[in-house]
């Protein structure tokens, strides 16, 4: 197992794929460490590049007030992305890109063993869940897997494009919470 200290020195290192080339910041990820609950998208964006923060931009600000609107907020819960450097021009990471990366956010899981782990799109999903997921029927679905409990819906980003997508989402995030009440009573 990878000490936090080891994870981050890897990742700001790392050249294992054509996406170190162009990047200005490896984002690896926010929040608390110890977060029962963990958002994955696919890759940074132009913003998060910038700033070296996941969901820093117009999709981020989006996500910060779903999480809002069900009481949680960044600090408490942990952020981070398939792949951990930009894809150009905002292109899907490559399956290859995605295969390099995933260890990484394997370390991660590791160290913060979230109860909870919400894909946010397709891509974090056919990475996560299943690489046939369909995000528009199997969003809001629970998966087990070890012992984590692993849901998916539609990216923030898509939300921005699809007002139509806005009101499903919502009910993932209503159900997110729920589980993660009744996870916390279990405790
Ligand atoms: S995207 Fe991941 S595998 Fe590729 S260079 Fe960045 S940290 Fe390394």
């Amino acid at each position: 197992l990878l000490t936090w200290e080891e994870l981050t020195e890897m990742c700001n290192s790392c050249a294992r794929c054509g996406l170190s080339e162009k990047r200005r910041n490896v984002v690896i990820g926010v929040g608390d460490r110890n977060a029962k609950i963990m958002f994955v998208g696919e890759g940074p964006g132009e913003q998060e590049d910038i700033k070296g923060e996941p969901f820093v931009g117009a999709a981020g600000q989006l996500l910060d007030k779903m999480l809002k609107s069900v009481g949680l907020d960044r600090s408490v819960v942990y952020i981070a992305n398939i792949v951990k450097c930009r894809p150009p021009y905002n292109r899907d990471p490559s399956a290859s890109e995605q295969e390099k990366c995933l260890h990484f956010l394997r370390a991660q899981v590791a160290l913060i063993k979230p109860r909870i782990i919400v894909c946010l799109g397709r891509i974090a999903a056919c990475a996560i869940i299943d690489s046939e997921f369909k995000i528009t029927r199997q969003r809001g679905m629970w998966y087990e897997r070890k012992n984590y409990h692993i849901t998916a819906t539609f990216h923030p980003s898509a939300l921005l494009r699809d007002e139509s997508k806005k009101r499903p989402a919502w009910d993932d995030f209503k159900a997110i919470r729920k589980k993660l009440d009744e996870l916390g009573q279990a405790d």
